[in-house]
Formats: structure tokens, C-alpha cells, sequence
């Protein structure tokens, strides 16, 4: 598929009918730009996987018509996946300076740094990449910088807005510039390609300056230790808290890495300046209940991460009381309700009061809803709007508002469409392989790879490890060894299942014939079934099985 000189294809790899792990790819006159590189988080029916990607496939096979990537921020699901799929990809890499901070130390942490060609784009900026001319478009969002991008084509125009809200005091950067929008628009769009997310919530999304004003008040009314729990790219929530905290004669500590990351590549790109410097975690603890504001990672109660532990009272560092207050300044992000809801009860069992969106105004989206999308396309006007960043529904909701605006044409496609942003119709003209990669160690495996469903298997089925130490004619020497963790307990009953398993075991090496004793591979196998039969039969269930075989030759 080589794109012509007269047409534009838009090809989501990623991002559309999820929320996460962004890859969309444009294509024209022979070449592909990339917008957006993103991970998503692992669940639980990927063991071990704690971060995906996209699958790159499609745009890896035609890696020299690559004209380059372009990150718009600096969020995970926007910027995580460049220091793994990189090397796939080989091309030029577009950001501003602050996502650029973050993705260098990224790419610093995977060791390659100095080899992706890194080309820093002011804020406002323009870059001729391949065929197609980009200026960047300041608009508001929850980290520093983000951009939307109009991507010039000949062709036509496109508008891709990325992560956007109308914050009319965003604290952090400049606000949305509309001024821009409507020349944008006045100068004419093919096609708008946007956010979804909040597409069914009525209203907008609110400003970062009345969380300040909220817990400005909130704050006044504690005497002991104040934590509160915020995402650590969310550089202006980090800010206000250390306001708000100031205010009221309080110390900012940092608890949990990715804040340090954070803030130091912000104020490395000159954020953050006015505010006093942060403590460390250690020297938090020593400073007077009421004169110390913690913030933390694991909002979303991510196991290894500062709340959590502090919640299981296992933080080297932290600790919390009666009477302290935990403050969740931070949204839920669909599927973490489980775990969120763990950590909130550990931290109110201690004693902790837990403050979150639901008691209090502590947190603002940074994503439009329906009365910002509206706006946006009185402003933009285009003929085509592809909804993306979005869930089925989100993007069904954002199809038909875009129609309620008069927008001609708002096809809903998936991960792996092509569709060609035809003025008078787009249409799917072909569909690629799409799917994810899990990045499981150093590796990136396909998610039907056997490891991850040996892993699986075991996960539901448990393992059993049978080890048995036999004479040169295959008769046992001694008991064979049976262990099998995740599948029995440290119950008399679970030992007398052992038991019988092992009696299973020797009645069915007493039967078998000379030769097969005798034989390394056939005897193994032969304990194999048998063990996983016994375990079937006497369990249900059907354990991924290891025979340790042992003969002695003598
Ligand atoms: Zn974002
Ligand atoms: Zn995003």
C-alpha cells in the first residue's frame, strides 16, 4: 500500500477503541508520518506484562517511507513507546522541549541514547517532515505542552488536536490558543482528528485554577500530615499543590521516582521555577506534622508504588497515622477501580481520612467535554472528523455530536482501518494487522506468544514439578519429589493429595514395560501424563507439568 500524491490516509495503529498506547500514522505521496508512540498497562490476563505497545507491523515493513514521528506530550500513552519500538522504526523524532526532556531520559534508560535523531520543535513551532508540513498549535491539557498539530498536505489540511481541553487558567503554559484555531479553521480543513475520551460527559472539563482555589480551603483545615496522591506527569497539579501547600507554611515532599523525573525535566525546561525546592522523603519525616505536604505516586494503586506501600506499612521511608489525610487528586482510570478501592480502604483502616473526587473538588480532567468539542468545531470547520482517543462508546459519542456540529462526514473506525480522507466521502480502503506487543522484560513478544500462554496456563492451572531419581534399569531410588505452588496449600489435605499423586506416580512406573524404563524421553513423558492426570482427577485441574529425571548409572 503506497500512498498517492493526491490522496491522505489516516491509519490508527493504536488509540482508537482504547484508551491508550497512541500510534497513528498518515500517509501521503509515497511516505508516512507517525503521530504519537504510546504504551497502555498491562492487566490481569497478561501476567508479568506490565506495559503494551501497538504493533508495529505494517509501518516497521515500510520503514524507509517513514518520514518521522511527532510526540505531542509527554504522557505514557502518548511517549512511552518510542524506547521500545525505536529500533524498529529508525526515524526522526519531533517533540518540544519538555516532552523532549522526557523521552531523552527515556531513551537514556533503554541505552540509546545519541542515536535517535531528535529534532526539538519550539512550541508554536513548524517542521517540514517528508510531504507533510506540521505547525504546532499550543492548546491546554494536564502536563506542560501540550500541542495539537495541523499537518499541511497537497492533499489538503489536516487537524489532529491530540490531548486538548479550554482551560481558561491552566496554571502551567499558555491557554488554548483560539486565535490560532479560527485561522485555522478560515483557512479550511479537510479532515479533524480528536479526542474522545470525555465525548459523553455534558459541560467542560474545568480549570486547574479552581482545584487550586478548592484545596486552598481544604488544606486550611488539617493539623497533621497532608499526602496527596496525583500523577506524576501532571507537572501543574504538582505545582498547585506545592501552592496550596506553601500557603499554609507546609514543605513539599516527593515520594515515588517518576515525581522526581518529572520535576526535574520540567524545571530543566523552565517550569516550576517559583516554587521553593521539594524535600526528600526522608527528610519529610522529620519535619512537624503540620508543617509537611507529601505527594505521592500510585494513584491508581499500583502495587509497587509509594501508596501502596505506605498503605501495607511497608514504605522505607513513610509512614502514616491516625488523623493524617490522604487526598486522591486524580481521576480513576477505567478498569483500576478494584485496586484503587483495595488501597483507599488499607490507608482508612490505619486511620488515614481518604479525600477523593467523590467528597471533595480535588481534581479536573484534562480532556474536552461535549460543550469543548462543540466549540472546537465552530472553530475548525472540517469536512471529515475521525473520532480516536476513545473507547467504542466515547467514539460513537463523539461521531454524532461532530454531526450534531454539521461536520459532513464522522466515519468510526478501529486499530489496523485505513481510511482515505476522501472530501466528498472518506472510506476504509484496506485494513492491517493491528494488535499489541508486550514488553516483557527486555523483550517485545506478540501477546499470542507461547510464553505469555505457558504463563496464563500456569496462572489458572498452577505448575507441578515432579522430581524422581532412578537406577540405570528406570526403578526408583528413592520418593519421587513433588511440588507444585499455586495449586496445593500447607493443608493436611493438600498432603495427602500429594500423596496420592505420588502413589499414582509409582504404580505407573511399576507398569511400564523394561524398554520404555529404560528409555530418558518415554519415561519422562509417561510421568508427565500421569502426574497431570492425577492432579486433573483429583483437582480438576490440568497444571503445566515439569518431570526432573534423574538416572543414576551405576
Ligand atoms: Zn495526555
Ligand atoms: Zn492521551
Amino acid at each position: 500500500m503506497i500512498p498517492g500524491s493526491d490522496e491522505v490516509l489516516f491509519l490508527p495503529l493504536g488509540g482508537t477503541g482504547e484508551i491508550g498506547m497512541n500510534f497513528n500514522c498518515y500517509g501521503h505521496d509515497g511516505a508516512w508520518l507517525i503521530v504519537d508512540c504510546g504504551v497502555t498497562f498491562g492487566d490481569p490476563s497478561n501476567p508479568g506484562v506490565d506495559v503494551m505497545t501497538a504493533d508495529p507491523t505494517f509501518i516497521e515493513d515500510r520503514r524507509d517511507t517513514i518520514a518521522g514521528i511527532l510526540i505531542t506530550h509527554a504522557h505514557e500513552d502518548h511517549v512511552g513507546g518510542v524506547a521500545h519500538l525505536w529500533p524498529r522504526l529508525r526515524c526522526p523524532v519531533y517533540a518540544t522541549p519538555f516532552t523532549m526532556a522526557v523521552l531523552r531520559r527515556k531513551l537514556e534508560e533503554a541505552g540509546f541514547a545519541g542515536k535517535v535523531p531528535l529534532h526539538e520543535m519550539p512550541l508554536s513551532g513548524e517542521a517540514s517532515v517528508g510531504p507533510f508540513d506540521l505547525r504546532l498549535v499550543t492548546v491546554t491539557h494536564s502536563i506542560p505542552e501540550p500541542n495539537a498539530v495541523v499537518i499541511k498536505t497537497g492533499a489538503g489540511t489536516l487537524f489532529h488536536t491530540a490531548d486538548w481541553k479550554l482551560d481558561p487558567d491552566p496554571l502551567i503554559g499558555d491557554v488554548t490558543n483560539e486565535a490560532a484555531l479560527r485561522a485555522i479553521g478560515d483557512a479550511g480543513v479537510l479532515a479533524l482528528i480528536g479526542d474522545s475520551t470525555n465525548a459523553t460527559v455534558e459541560g467542560a472539563a474545568g480549570s486547574e485554577a479552581e482545584v487550586r482555589d478548592s484545596l486552598m480551603d481544604l488544606v486550611g483545615s488539617f493539623t497533621e500530615r497532608v499526602a496527596f496522591a496525583c500523577f506524576a506527569s501532571n507537572v501543574a497539579r504538582v505545582q498547585t499543590v506545592a501552592e496550596v501547600a506553601h500557603a499554609h507554611g507546609r514543605v513539599v515532599g516527593l515520594v515515588g521516582r517518576s515525581l522526581w523525573r518529572m520535576t526535574d525535566a520540567a524545571r530543566a525546561t523552565g517550569y516550576l521555577h517559583d516554587l521553593p525546592p521539594f524535600v526528600r522523603e526522608d527528610e519529610a519525616m522529620l519535619l512537624p506534622r503540620d508543617k509537611v505536604a507529601l505527594i505521592c505516586t500510585g494513584s491508581q494503586g499500583e502495587p509497587r508504588a509509594a501508596l501502596s506501600r505506605i498503605a501495607r506499612d511497608d514504605h522505607p521511608n513513610i509512614a502514616l497515622d491516625d488523623n493524617d489525610t490522604v487526598i486522591f487528586s486524580s481521576r480513576i482510570i477505567p478498569g483500576n477501580e478494584v485496586p484503587i478501592s483495595r488501597l483507599q480502604n488499607q490507608l482508612t483502616s490505619m486511620g488515614v481520612r481518604v479525600i477523593t473526587e467523590k467528597d471533595h473538588f480535588v481534581h479536573v480532567s484534562g480532556h474536552p467535554a461535549r460543550d469543548e468539542l462543540r466549540q472546537m468545531y465552530q472553530w475548525i470547520r472540517p469536512r471529515i472528523a475521525v473520532p480516536v482517543h476513545g473507547e467504542v462508546h466515547h467514539l460513537r459519542a463523539h461521531s454524532a455530536l461532530a454531526a450534531e456540529c454539521q461536520v459532513p462526514h464522522t466515519p468510526i473506525i478501529e486499530n489496523g482501518d485505513v481510511l482515505r480522507l476522501d472530501p466528498d466521502g472518506p472510506e476504509i480502503c484496506g485494513q492491517v494487522q493491528a494488535g499489541r506487543l508486550a514488553v516483557d522484560g527486555n523483550d517485545l513478544i506478540r501477546l499470542n506468544d507461547s510464553n505469555l500462554r505457558e504463563r496464563n496456563h500456569m496462572l489458572w492451572n498452577g505448575a507441578a514439578t515432579l522430581t524422581l531419581v532412578v537406577d540405570r534399569k528406570g526403578y526408583a531410588v528413592s520418593e519421587p519429589q513433588l511440588s507444585a505452588p499455586g495449586l496445593v496449600a500447607d493443608t493436611d489435605e493438600d498432603y495427602d493429595l500429594m500423596d496420592d499423586v505420588i502413589d499414582d506416580v509409582l504404580d505407573a512406573l511399576s507398569a511400564l514395560k523394561a524398554s520404555e524404563r529404560r528409555d530418558d524421553d518415554k519415561l519422562s513423558e509417561r510421568l508427565r501424563r500421569t502426574v497431570r492426570r492425577s492432579f486433573r482427577e483429583r483437582r480438576g485441574k490440568n497444571p503445566k507439568t515439569e518431570i526432573h529425571l534423574v538416572r543414576l548409572e551405576d
